[in-house]
């Protein structure tokens, strides 16, 4: 069984529950954005007290802000958001690999595929091997980027798992 067949008895509980929340403005009531990883084992929204409604959220592979540059430009420019929460993790899978290696598994498993070689090869994985760097040089990318309003605020933190903010 595939998991997406639990979706529609989950969505059932989810719409019986679903309460006043269509009343809800599109841009986000705490003008927040939020940068993650998708990592399944964090909550984004428990972990940070926010409801539905109060931020974006844009998640990736380790949570780099390069991958959420457009996600960010929209946030700011058409849905009022000024602040951006950085969060980086312990454990994350981040640590585990170079982009060498994953090339090498992806091309591995398509043998001779010169589509699939040269398609790997153009992108940067954007791996780190410590945390606390990674997060330091997002933040000076983004504080870099010409696109970001020059007012954003940038909040910062690697979190453990269990105590993401502090
Ligand atoms: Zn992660």
């Amino acid at each position: 069984m595939v998991a997406s067949a639990e979706f529609p008895k989950a969505n059932e509980t989810y719409v019986a529950r679903f309460g006043d929340k269509s009343s809800l403005t599109l841009p986000p009531i705490k003008k927040l954005l939020i940068v993650t990883c998708m990592d399944a084992r964090i909550d984004p929204a428990a972990s940070l007290g926010l409801k539905e409604g109060d931020a974006h959220v844009v998640r990736n592979a380790g949570g780099i802000a390069v991958d959420a540059l457009r996600s960010i430009v929209v946030s700011q420019r058409l849905l009022g958001t000024r602040e951006i929460a950085l969060f980086h993790h312990t454990d994350c899978g981040m640590l585990t690999f170079s982009t060498p290696q994953l090339r090498e598994i992806v091309k591995s498993e398509a043998p001779g595929d010169k589509e699939v070689a040269q398609a790997v090869d153009q992108i940067d994985f954007h791996e780190f091997g410590i945390v606390e760097e990674a997060v330091k040089k997002d933040v000076e990318w983004l504080k870099a980027q010409p696109l970001l309003l020059k007012e954003t605020i940038i909040t910062v933190k690697s979190a453990g798992l269990t105590q993401l903010p502090g």
